[in-house]
């Protein structure tokens, strides 16, 4: 092995050996953890930090019962799907259960890209067939929500706006039409059947036949944003009226994190076509995957390609998956998100009537939350310098980790495990309560400004890239 490295010293030979695109949180000054705890984690000097953004170590970092049970499989056998295993089915039927009908099948994969990436591929699989019947040989097109993220495949990054609208991004390409994303905050593109319509009218007049429609549940890169009442049902009416696939991305939101329910897509009262799940469903581990219908799944099958990923449904994957899921139930997670959910979104609102004029919204169901940040209550304006500077604020002073979301980078987001508790709530909104208190006029008026002026460029940026 080689010597300890010191932050510096990582910071270094990372210049040198990993990627330059791979963006650091908190680049300024990046953290050097080295352990964690349930919500906490701890640097190289054993300085502990409150994590509220963590939605991967679900129910925990390192929680003892997971590591050991994935442990115990990757210390006995681990290898692929090809050979039987009670663990994949024993899996598969667990998750099964916490889904409606007829969402029946799992296929297992090692990130929510290839859980996107292979849903797309579903739904072309079944569109082409459909489509040779029929004699129609218009390209196949797809539809998301604009400012989502489904993934890092080239395909993904496609259905993405998030990136092919980012900084460096491409546009959109031709055969993918995009749905405003809809703003309760702003009252804005609130029908979902109607921005359905205009999506497959796009589509139509592109010559391309939509395939798919992607979405969260809740859009967390778009900004947390809860999508209005009836907003997925009618646009799945109006997709399904076309023959497009409906899919859920529950990367971010599913697993009981929204605590009222298991998944996200059952608090808009509707049953997707296939849901992709990742992240936290192996508390750190690489798993994730897709479930979807029996039909589906035979119309996939049904050209004769099978499907094969090396490390998706691995022994070691089910054997830690299930460990989740028992410690979620036998520590009462999915309950104790609701709980304290509901316990930090009063706290915020206590803090929004506190600062009506820079937090324009908090919203949020469970540990999904955001609190959006602007210039001033009347115009709504996002600020992204006053969120960035919040956001700096809670790490350096109070040790408390948050992050920023949004197409203006003005939504702070909180999602941390599950585990987490009314004291750590309290510590939170605390680290926001201070930052804001210690604002001046001045240096409000200077962030209102850098953030007129951010909002500018990033909005100029949209719609080049629209
Ligand atoms: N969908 C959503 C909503 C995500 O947030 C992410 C990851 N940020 C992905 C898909 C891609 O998952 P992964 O990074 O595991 O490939």
């Amino acid at each position: 092995g080689s010597a300890q490295l010191d932050a510096a010293g990582i910071l270094e030979k990372r210049r040198r050996h990993v990627g330059p695109n791979l963006a650091l949180f908190f680049q300024d000054e990046p953290l050097h953890v080295v352990r964690g705890s349930g919500c906490e984690l701890f640097d190289a000097e054993g300085t502990a930090y409150l994590d509220c953004i963590n939605n991967v170590s679900h129910v925990g970092h390192a929680h003892p019962r997971v590591a050991a049970a994935t442990g115990a499989q990757l210390s006995t056998l681990n290898t692929n799907s090809r050979y039987l295993s009670q663990g994949l089915v024993d899996y598969a039927e667990a998750l099964v259960k916490l889904l409606p009908d007829p969402l029946q099948v799992v296929y297992m994969t090692v990130s929510g890209s290839e859980a996107n990436d292979l849903a797309w591929r579903i739904a072309c699989t079944v569109a082409r067939a459909a489509q040779a019947v029929a004699g129609d040989t218009r390209p196949l097109h797809v539809a998301c929500i604009d400012h989502a993220y489904h993934g890092h495949t080239s395909a993904c990054i496609d259905i993405s706006p998030y990136k092919f609208k980012g900084p460096g991004g491409m546009g959109r390409p031709v055969h993918v039409h995009v749905l405003p994303c809809p703003d309760t905050y702003r009252g804005e593109n609130l029908d979902g059947a109607a921005a359905a319509r205009a999506a497959i009218a796009a589509a139509e007049a592109a010559g391309g036949r939509l395939a798919a429609f992607f979405s969260e549940s809740i859009l967390s890169c778009g900004g947390q944003v809860f999508l209005p009442e009836g907003y997925l049902a009618g646009v799945y009416r109006e997709m399904r009226a076309v023959g497009a696939v409906c899919v859920a991305d529950e990367v971010q939101c599913g697993f009981g994190r929204v605590g009222r329910a298991f998944w996200a897509f059952e608090l808009q009262g509707v049953v997707p076509d296939i849901v992709t799940f990742g992240k936290p469903c192996g508390n750190g581990f690489p798993m994730a995957g897709l479930v979807t219908t029996p039909q589906l799944a035979q119309g996939f099958a049904g050209p004769g390609m099978e499907f094969f990923a090396t490390f998706g449904g691995c022994t070691a994957a089910p054997a830690c998956g299930l460990a989740v899921l028992q410690v979620m139930r036998e520590e009462g997670l999915q309950q104790n998100a609701a709980a304290v959910g509901a316990y930090c979104l009063a706290r915020l609102r206590e803090l929004q009537a506190e600062h009506p004029e820079v937090i324009g919204d908090v919203r949020g169901e469970g540990l999904m939350l955001g609190v959006e940040l602007v210039t001033d209550g009347a115009s709504r304006a996002p600020s992204p310098a006053l969120a960035r500077h919040l956001k700096t604020h809670a790490k350096r002073a109070h040790r408390v980790l948050l992050s920023t979301e949004g197409p203006f980078s003005n939504v702070i987001k909180v999602k941390p495990p599950l585990c987490f508790n009314t004291r750590q709530a309290d510590a939170m909104v605390a680290a926001l309560r201070d930052g804001l208190a210690r604002l001046g006029p001045e240096q409000r008026a200077v962030l209102a400004e850098a953030s007129r002026r951010e909002a500018a460029e990033v909005a100029a940026r949209l719609a080049r890239l629209s």
